[in-house]
């Protein structure tokens, strides 16, 4: 594509890095933050700025926060459940669903042995501390990954390791379509499938 403007060839550039848009989508967006207010891109550049520099993975649960500890530890949460998931998406529709107020763990990833990604690459070692510690007051791990082959594997790695524990190790129920990403589910099926959770088996 030629561009008319140097300036506008580097936004569109840039803007197009995003997943999902593409050049002429990039332009429209350009063009569009030309026409509104200066303040409001100045706004957006701020707040894209701040998103960058500012945010932190809290170092308990791995969720994205703004600050070292989130607010994971809040008395209010139910303590003895720690829902697992592959990331913060993950967590924040279920949080939506208002079926589940424990404690969640990110993973940050799954295991996925095509893509050379191994337990250790993912924070399961802070996982089984938090379920090992003394103090530790979880009496459910509750696996709520995606049903794909990756997401399967990281549950029965994780079942073996937590198996010495006293843990209960539950999963939730299939009304998550096979294959299909967790964070799209609707807030309904996810909701219903963390209330309706079983045993974990070790099948799928
Ligand atoms: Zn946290």
């Amino acid at each position: 594509m030629e561009y008319p403007s140097k300036l506008i060839e580097e936004a569109v550039n840039e803007i197009s890095k995003l997943p999902g848009i593409g050049k002429k989508t990039a332009l429209r967006l350009a063009l569009h933050l030309l026409k509104q207010d200066t303040t409001e891109t100045l706004q957006l550049a701020e707040a894209l700025v701040n998103l960058r520099e500012k945010t932190r993975y809290c170092k308990i649960c791995h969720i994205i926060s703004d600050s070292e500890e989130c607010t994971c530890e809040n008395i209010n949460r139910d303590r003895t459940m720690i829902c697992v998931v592959e990331d913060t998406p993950d967590a924040i529709a279920i949080q939506n669903t208002a079926q589940y107020n424990g404690y969640f763990h990110i993973l940050g990833g799954v295991i996925s042995p095509l893509e050379g990604i191994g337990p250790s690459d993912i924070r399961i070692d802070t996982l089984l501390k938090r379920v090992n510690d003394p103090e530790s007051t979880i009496k459910e791990v509750i696996f709520a990954l995606s049903p794909t082959m990756e997401g399967d594997t990281t549950a029965f790695y994780l079942a073996k390791k937590l198996k010495e524990t006293e843990v209960k190790i539950t999963t939730i129920a299939r009304g998550v379509p096979v294959g299909g990403e967790l964070e799209y589910t609707d807030e309904i099926t996810l909701g219903r499938s963390i209330a309706q959770r079983m045993v974990y088996d070790g099948k799928s």
